[in-house]
């Protein structure tokens, strides 16, 4: 990963650089900043810059050895810690192995990872992943072993909040006196729920929201057109990860009108509607099955915003804002939680080979049980 790929930043990528530069890098970083701002994306192009034997114009050369496996994520010295969840590998793979190649695979091809798309890609849509203590135990043990080509060792540590206190104690030792050679990089979301302890070992870079102007020229580069890039820019207020979401969804149709069956059929006690609207979801393959069931879960926590009466925090533009005005009064704190499990059940239900005919059938007379005249 390069800093260009990250979008702009440009005063933290030069204070990031100034640091590896000058030789004056700290054992222990921590990058703060909101989800989808790019604090993940940001420190692993630090390690590859920092790993890189032919910098220029202030990045990574992108082609040296080193930064080709770099950019596979597959460097020996770069080792990663992140919050996972309970995982039951398909194949006969081992879950540590099965995690890594997850996690390679969803970093790789999404610099702006945000905390939900993980869990989504590991099958637990609204789960809470944590660092337990294993973890972080089997992580340490890696950093006693000297580095295998670079000068230094990488340990990225995403969402040190999330760690479990024995994990975080633990890791505490090692933050005080490192093995030599070695860099943590601790990426941050809520930097008010780390362990204070490790907070006061670290030195804090704030990574900031991404500025509107930025933004509106990285989606132009996407594709977007002058005003689509700005109507979206304006509602992600700084959070990329976001913007390119709304992106991908004014090309995504078929879901919002798929979002719409089936609570208007839910509301309504319309169950011709729910049988319809199972016909429809299971001509579309298990895969795109999955995806309409992170979507689903996804836009009733917009719609819930909308309920609670805070749009700011409602990231839905056009047709599906619309929608999602209409039906706030529907979503609302007696049924958010249930329709939340409703989903995540739905989903390992598809991705365990469930029959899903049966699993979208329960999924829809329940919307009309939970939104329905009757409960609402
Ligand atoms: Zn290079």
């Amino acid at each position: 990963m390069q800093f260009s790929q990250i979008v702009g930043l440009e005063e933290t990528k030069t204070h990031l650089r100034m640091l590896a530069d000058e030789g004056r890098m700290p054992h222990a970083l921590m990058l703060s900043g909101s989800e989808g701002v790019g604090a993940l994306g940001l420190a692993v192009a630090l390690a590859q810059y920092m790993a890189c034997s032919n910098r220029h114009d202030g990045d990574s050369c992108g082609v040296c050895p080193s930064c080709r496996r770099m950019a596979k994520l597959q460097h020996p010295d770069l080792n990663f810690c992140m919050p996972v969840v309970k995982v039951t590998p398909t194949k006969d793979e081992d879950p540590e192995a099965y995690l890594r190649d997850r996690w390679i695979e969803a970093l790789q091809t999404n610099p702006y990872l945000t905390p939900s798309r993980w869990y989504t890609e590991l099958g637990a849509t609204g789960k809470q992943g944590l660092i337990s203590a294993e973890m972080a135990e089997a992580i340490i043990e890696k950093l006693w072993y000297k580095p295998v080509e670079l000068p230094m060792k990488f340990m990225v540590v995403w969402q040190p909040e999330r760690m479990h206190p024995v994990a975080a104690n633990r890791l505490l030792k090692v933050v005080e006196e490192p093995p030599e050679q070695t860099v943590f990089l601790f990426v941050s979301h809520h930097p008010e729920l780390v362990l204070p302890t490790i907070l006061s070992r670290v030195q804090q870079v704030i990574v900031p929201p991404v500025l509107e102007d930025d933004m509106v020229k990285a989606l132009q580069h996407e594709g977007a057109d002058s005003a689509k890039a700005q109507e979206i820019a304006r509602v992600a207020r700084g959070n990329y990860a976001q913007a390119l979401e709304l992106l991908r969804e004014g090309d995504n149709q078929e879901m919002l009108a798929l979002l719409m069956d089936l609570l208007r059929s839910g509301y309504s006690n319309n169950y011709e509607g729910i049988f319809t609207w199972v016909s429809l979801v299971l001509a579309l393959g298990r895969e795109r099955e999955k995806e309409l069931l992170a979507y689903l879960a996804r836009m009733v926590r917009e719609i819930y915003m909308l309920n609670l009466n805070l749009p700011e925090l409602c990231y839905l533009i056009g047709p599906a804002r619309e929608f999602a005005a209409k039906v706030a009064p529907y979503v609302n704190g007696r049924n958010i939680g249930w329709l939340l499990d409703a989903y995540q059940e739905a989903y390992q239900h598809v991705a365990g080979n469930g029959n899903e005919n049966i699993i979208f059938t329960d999924l829809g007379l329940r919307h009309c049980q939970l939104l329905g005249k009757g409960v609402v």
